[in-house]
């Protein structure tokens, strides 16, 4: 049978906005000791905002925003809302075909010209030879290239979120002897906010699957290890942790099924607040 403190602590962490998918992850909650972060939307706030736009060979800054925005009109990804909100009542080209490459970006045709809307690897890997121009800066840069050659570069700003860094003190003060961020982005992105948020270990330019081995490596070994994300991809990686925390949860996509926490905030400071009550939880039971 289940101890009643223990509906005390689902009841605590329920009036703070914090759901437990049962009892046993008060436990783990309080042993976990490793804990991995996806960074967009989770320690930022992922509402990102276009900055600038620069050209390489010769299409218009407009041309290079409609064929972007022209890929990303049916995307839920941050990267494309930013670009679509951008556009600003500029007509969008006909997509006659339209595919996400996942981790990477978009492919397409247009007026039948095969179009990449996307990191740098997405561009070298079909063959395009990608323009550098100040890529070591904290910016996501998604790239467009248009029938074999790269068009322009898009650059692209997230925040921080407010709680971010002091989330960080507080999940160390509560036993979490690693943090780790694993992210898709632009590694000059990553470890800036690594160093901003002063965590242990960083990871961009990661697929979904790349994320995943990261985690698996780190589970057994006496390791209670959690990993705490937002976005579809996430949900594997979320139901291979011990703990697996989803972020800013509306009730009904994959990743808020497969957790076992769900933050209904997008707060990341709930976190220590789910320690806490878990230690709580724990002193009145035993
Ligand atoms: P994260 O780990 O930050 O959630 P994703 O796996 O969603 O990142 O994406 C990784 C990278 O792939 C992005 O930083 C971006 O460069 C590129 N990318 C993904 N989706 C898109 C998109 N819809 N448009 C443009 N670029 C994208
Ligand atoms: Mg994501």
């Amino acid at each position: 049978s289940i101890p009643l403190g223990y509906f005390g602590g689902i009841g605590a962490a329920s009036r703070n906005g914090i759901l437990l998918k049962g009892s046993d992850y008060l436990d783990q909650l309080r042993k976990m000791n490793i804990l991995f972060m996806d960074k967009t939307g989770t320690l930022t706030e992922g509402t990102f905002e276009v900055q600038t736009v620069t050209t390489h060979n010769g299409l218009s800054e407009a041309e290079v925003i409609a064929y972007a925005a022209s890929l990303e009109q049916h995307s839920t990804h941050p990267i494309g809302k930013a670009i679509l909100s951008f556009k600003n009542g500029q007509e969008l080209f006909e997509v006659e075909q339209q595919q996400e490459v996942s981790g990477k970006g978009l492919k397409g045709f247009i007026k039948h010209k095969e179009v990449l809307v996307g990191n740098a690897e997405l561009l070298k890997e079909r063959g395009v030879k990608v323009t550098q121009d100040n890529l070591s800066e904290p910016y996501t840069f998604v790239h467009v290239a248009v029938d074999g050659e790269h068009a322009g570069t898009i650059r692209i700003s997230d925040k921080i979120k407010e709680d971010s860094k002091q989330t960080i003190q507080e999940l160390r003060e509560r036993g979490i002897q690693r943090m780790i961020m694993l992210s898709g982005d632009n590694p000059d992105v990553v470890s800036f906010v690594a160093n901003e948020l002063g965590l242990d270990e960083a990871h961009g330019g990661l697929l979904p699957d790349e994320k995943y081995s990261l985690v698996e490596q780190a589970l057994g070994k006496g390791n209670t290890v959690g990993f705490i994300g937002d976005g579809v991809n996430d949900a594997p990686v979320i139901t291979l942790a011990d703990v697996g925390i989803a972020m800013g949860g509306i009730g009904s996509d994959a990743t808020v099924d497969t957790a076992d926490v769900v933050i209904q905030t997008d707060q990341p400071s709930k976190v220590a607040k789910a320690i806490d009550i878990s230690r709580f939880t724990h002193k009145v039971v035993w």
